[in-house]
């Protein structure tokens, strides 16, 4: 089965814009993938017109060699923007190949260790009493974990740390009061913190409070994480934006971090993501992904999530936390993973099991979006 065409599709759907990735083969079948590098879709789409002019004509079936001639054959090796195209072209000879053989993804990784996937919500509300009422109803509706979200984080333009990571420690310790001990509760810090402060905001809760602390610095350093540890107890949940193997390796090794934000398709694809679950299996560390994106990554990561047996919960962002993320995406997507309360059901439709408008799709644009650009009060620049 050989591959007769990739497509890019870096369009505006409702909230965010998706980079979509189409492979065609000559007999017909054809796969979907995602690809994770969000605000720098363009830069992706080069990419992944590069890795076009030799992927036609390959065999689709070869997800490994292929993974391996994107990766290695330049001089240029990794980094984000590749690895984010390799990742989307990764998931969706996936999708082919189950098509073809009539198996889910899952199949095709070791099959399925779980029958459903648990997720884990955040909320949204800025710490204070909106947010222990949002963390009460996403304990109604099931979830058993949930991530915080700290004080500052509602301001587009201005972030200075020490305003706000003693108003937000002080409502996690609130939050664990009022939720008890049987709710897994998280922070994300959004890397915005330096290795002082991160120490600081832990200091001023009591161990326990916190079940994972989320990216609270740059992951640049391992070392710099290796320092922060000996500062806190509270287990470290990073990874998102590792693009590689590679460079989960020092943080795997060195007993770094207990849980892996691990994201499909930034990562390097299934393919990727299969050998850091190994890795990190051997070290007893769980995988936690990260799913911000459309519904392929979704289903991406739950055929993942179901074919590892070192897993926490997928992030969702389908909660009753984060309405204002709520939009009908079923045009474009007319067949998707849907929340059964607090879970991800594992589909065994042949393939990723996501149906995508692709005649919607193409009528759809681009639109240019930046991350909010912060400053700290003195004008320079820092973290969003
Ligand atoms: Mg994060």
């Amino acid at each position: 089965m050989k591959i007769t065409a990739v497509h890019a599709f870096p369009v505006w759907v409702g909230i965010r814009n998706q980079l979509l990735v189409k492979i065609e083969t000559d007999e017909g079948v054809f796969g979907w993938g995602e690809s994770g590098l969000s605000g720098r879709e363009k830069a992706v789409v080069g990419a992944i017109e590069h890795y076009r002019e030799f992927l036609i004509g390959k065999d689709a079936f070869k997800i490994g060699a292929i993974w391996q001639e994107m990766y290695r054959s330049q001089y240029f090796e990794g980094g984000r923007v590749l690895q984010a195209a390799i990742s989307a072209i990764d998931i969706a000879l996936y999708d082919i190949k189950g098509k073809a053989l009539g198996v889910p993804v899952h199949e095709l990784l070791g099959g399925k260790q779980r029958d459903r996937i648990p997720t884990f919500a955040t909320t949204h509300a800025a710490p204070g009493p909106e947010m222990i009422e949002q963390a009460r109803q996403l304990v109604a509706a099931g979830w058993t974990a949930m991530r915080l979200s700290p004080s500052g984080h509602e301001n587009p333009q201005t972030y200075e740390p020490r305003e706000h990571i003693g108003e937000s420690a002080k409502w996690c310790v609130k939050a664990r009061e009022e939720l008890g001990d049987a709710v897994v509760l998280g922070i994300d810090y959004h890397h915005r913190l330096s290795v002082a402060e991160a120490a600081s905001f832990c200091q001023k809760m009591p161990s326990g409070t916190l079940d994972f602390l989320e990216e609270p610095i740059r992951d640049e350093t391992p070392e710099a994480y290796e320092s922060l540890r000996t500062l806190t107890d509270i287990p470290f949940a990073i990874g998102e934006e590792f693009a590689s193997k590679w460079q989960f390796l020092p943080y795997i090794e060195r007993g770094i971090h207990q849980f892996n934000r691990i994201d499909v398709c930034n990562v390097g694809g299934l393919t990727e993501s299969m050998k850091v679950a190994g890795w990190s299996e051997a070290h007893y560390v769980d995988m936690m992904p990260h799913n911000p994106l459309g519904p392929i990554c979704t289903a991406a990561t739950v055929h993942f999530a179901a074919a590892v047996a070192n897993f926490s919960w997928l992030e969702t962002r389908a909660s009753p936390a984060e309405t204002h993320l709520g939009f009908d995406n079923s045009e474009f997507f007319p067949v998707q993973p849907r929340l059964e309360r607090a879970h991800y059901p594992v589909s065994d439709a042949p393939g990723l099991g996501v149906e995508v408008n692709e005649a919607l799709v193409r009528q759809q644009s681009f639109k240019f979006w930046e991350a909010p650009h912060l400053k700290r009060r003195d004008g320079s620049v820092t973290n969003w």
